[in-house]
């Protein structure tokens, strides 16, 4: 991979504002904690604020997007990914996009915004998909100041709250400098400035922050929204802020320029064009994978003995390849090796090249990360149980499928799958 030019980054290098611009592509609408000054609502073109976007897109629908975005705004030299949710609480969406952006713009710097909840197991991702800067939220290194922040923090299916949860979130916040920093990626602390709350404690921040080898530090202040616990709470001016980063500053860098950018921001910072991109998001958003109007005249299934779907995506050796038959009903066409199992997402892209002519897969169970692989190849995935037969006739002559869907959440404690995994 070449060296990229790492100045060009608006926020990280304030004299680069003027001539460079970043896009955030909001393809992540999860979280994995709740603030307790976060509203998360769409559509709302006037508002300036992370969490904000007209729309949220998938992978392929963000690159269609970028493409656009560059032919009206060649000074784009960042694509970030900073919601509405968290990246990482929407991992196979944030790298899958990673992975499409490195594919067709290696040239441009690609920029992470998270909490820094759910980061840790892809730093390698991370890194090997060149981002070269990561933003991590971090308001509070005391889990008894954090508790006053965050509602409730998520961990896998736990809920928990209060210090537990700011304390498990603080610990993996500061793993994930540290992580970061070994893997030499260029990290800015962003710290909301929440008056009688965490004012008296940002410095605090700061100090810890820079230990671990955080590089910059961007104090925000809060900007109180409507319908959230801190919504009475005033909003800090220049008074409150300029003393603290003064004192922080001796610790760590201070950015003095940020814009509280948009989920969907795009264009120089000076001179955001999110309202006049809006449209262009928005159909983007609504755009079918390409893939989906070619010719798909079979439907493959995953199955042990040609009767029933009853086979997991990922434990399948092989795919049953049914289509209509001329004298009425169906006829299984062939079966077809499946890729190897353990490769990861090429595993997924090697399966929808082999299913091409398919418009559907059945099976008894699929993961996050294969279903949305397939279906940006147009490969439809439905997780149903009963006859082959039954479920095919859904597929090509229409109805409800949902009546044979499996009645299990996900694949997660449910799955009695054969351990080949759906990874
Ligand atoms: S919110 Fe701040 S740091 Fe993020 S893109 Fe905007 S100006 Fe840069």
């Amino acid at each position: 991979m070449s060296a990229k030019d790492t100045t060009r980054h608006p926020c990280f290098n304030k004299d680069s504002a003027g001539s460079c611009g970043r896009v955030h592509l909001p393809v992540a609408p999860k979280c994995n904690i709740q603030c307790n000054y976060c509203n998360r609502k769409y559509d709302c073109v006037n508002e300036s604020r992370p969490g904000v976007t007209s729309g949220v897109l998938k992978p392929f629908q963000a690159a269609e997007y970028m493409e656009k975005v560059l032919e009206k705004e060649p000074r784009i030299t960042v694509a970030g990914i900073a919601g509405p949710g968290d990246p990482f609480a929407n991992p196979a969406e944030t790298l899958e996009t990673m992975r499409l952006l490195n594919e067709h713009h290696p040239e441009l710097l690609f920029c992470l915004s998270s909490n820094g909840m759910g980061i840790l197991p892809y730093l390698d991702d991370i890194a090997e998909l060149g981002v070269s800067h990561v933003t991590i939220t971090i308001s509070a290194v005391d889990p008894a100041i954090g508790a006053k922040i965050y509602a409730w923090v998520k961990d896998g299916n736990v809920v928990y709250r209060g210090e537990k949860g700011a304390e498990i979130l603080l610990d993996r916040q500061l793993a994930a400098i540290k992580g970061l920093k070994e893997r030499g990626i260029t990290v800015k602390v962003n710290s909301i400035v929440i008056p009688g709350v965490n004012d008296h404690h940002i410095v605090e921040v700061a100090k810890v922050c820079a230990s671990l080898g955080a590089d910059i530090q961007n104090m925000i202040p809060l900007k109180p929204t409507a319908d959230t616990p801190f919504a009475h709470i005033p909003e800090p001016g220049r008074e409150t802020v300029l003393p603290l980063r003064k004192e922080a500053g001796v610790h760590i860098e201070q950015m003095t320029h940020c814009k509280r950018c948009r989920a969907d921001a795009v264009g120089l910072l000076g001179n955001d064009q999110s309202a006049s991109l809006c449209g262009t998001l928005q159909a983007c958003s609504r755009l079918k994978p390409l893939e989906a109007k070619m010719a798909r005249p079979f439907v493959a299934v995953a199955t042990r003995e040609g009767l029933l779907v009853n086979q997991h995506l990922g434990e399948a050796g092989a795919f049953q390849i049914w289509g209509e038959s001329e004298s009425g009903g169906f006829r299984l066409v062939e079966e077809r090796p499946a890729p190897q199992a353990g490769c990861g997402p090429k595993r997924w892209a090697e399966l929808a090249a082999v299913l091409k002519d398919c418009r559907a897969v059945l099976c008894a169970a699929v993961g996050e990360t294969p279903r949305m692989l397939l279906e940006e190849h147009g490969i439809e995935c439905h997780a149903v149980d009963g006859f082959i037969e039954d479920a095919l006739r859904y597929v090509f002559e229409g109805g409800d499928i949902n009546a044979l869907k499996v009645r299990r959440s996900g694949i997660g404690s449910g799955c009695a799958g054969g351990g080949a995994g759906c990874g």
